[in-house]
């Protein structure tokens, strides 16, 4: 999933590149309002962080503006204030969840998932697709109660496919979603990776979760939590 991060303070923009990297995101990171609202428009952002004290905007306009342009990707304020009047403002102005400076890292990527999840149409934090559960908190994919490893990209490749699940998925779009800016991009780094979940998922060739679309790309057919 990709994770536009709008933040002017260095150190905090720092650490939450590099925990949220950790955990499998890609990020984006600016610290003005106008990068914010560059990325938001012209890169695919799944969820976004959004500072309210922005050097050259507010944090507030910055959501106005990516509303009032229809761009809908769930957005969650970072803010040091803690008057409930601003709160309310910023859910008003469309975001969708806020977070009180000093935080848990921890709480914020509950409360990131939430919303890509909710975003997507599911409540839990458990993705099911027929035998294939993933457990979006613990990191988790189990095949018919088997658990099985994959890397972070593996894994990312997996949640956006199973979110996105019954949609054609070209490479381009897999691409922009588990890397950001600054990857040199090869899809045929994707078809390997695609090749490599269906053993994990299938070593039998039963289930085919991945059908491939010649020329288009690819498509999890099995239901989400259906
Ligand atoms: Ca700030």
């Amino acid at each position: 999933m990709r994770v536009l991060v709008v933040e002017d303070d260095q150190t905090l923009q720092e650490q939450l590149q590099s925990s949220l990297t950790k955990k499998g995101f890609a990020v984006d990171a600016v610290g003005t309002g106008q990068d914010a609202l560059y990325f938001g428009a012209e890169f695919p952002i799944d969820v976004s962080i959004v500072d309210l004290g922005l050097p050259d905007m507010s944090g507030m306009d910055v959501i106005k503006q990516l509303r009032a342009q229809d761009i809908n990707f769930p957005i969650l304020i970072l803010t040091a204030r803690t008057r409930w009047e601003e709160k309310v403002a910023g859910l008003e102005a469309g975001a969708d969840d806020y977070l009180e400076k000093p935080f848990h890292t921890e709480e914020l990527l509950a409360r990131m998932n939430a919303l890509i999840r909710r975003s997507a149409g599911v409540a839990t934090p458990q993705l099911v697709c027929g035998a294939i559960t993933m457990d979006t908190s613990a990191q988790q994919v189990v095949v018919d109660g088997t658990p099985v490893e994959l890397t972070a990209y593996e894994y990312k490749m997996l949640e956006y496919m199973m979110l996105h699940s019954g949609r054609v998925i070209s490479k381009t779009e897999i691409t922009e979603h588990i890397y950001d800016q600054d990857f040199d991009r090869d899809s045929n780094v994707i078809e390997v990776f695609v090749g490599r979940l269906r053993k994990k998922l299938d070593p039998d060739n039963q289930h085919k979760p991945i059908e491939t679309l010649r020329g288009r790309g690819y498509r999890f057919s099995i239901p989400l939590n259906a």
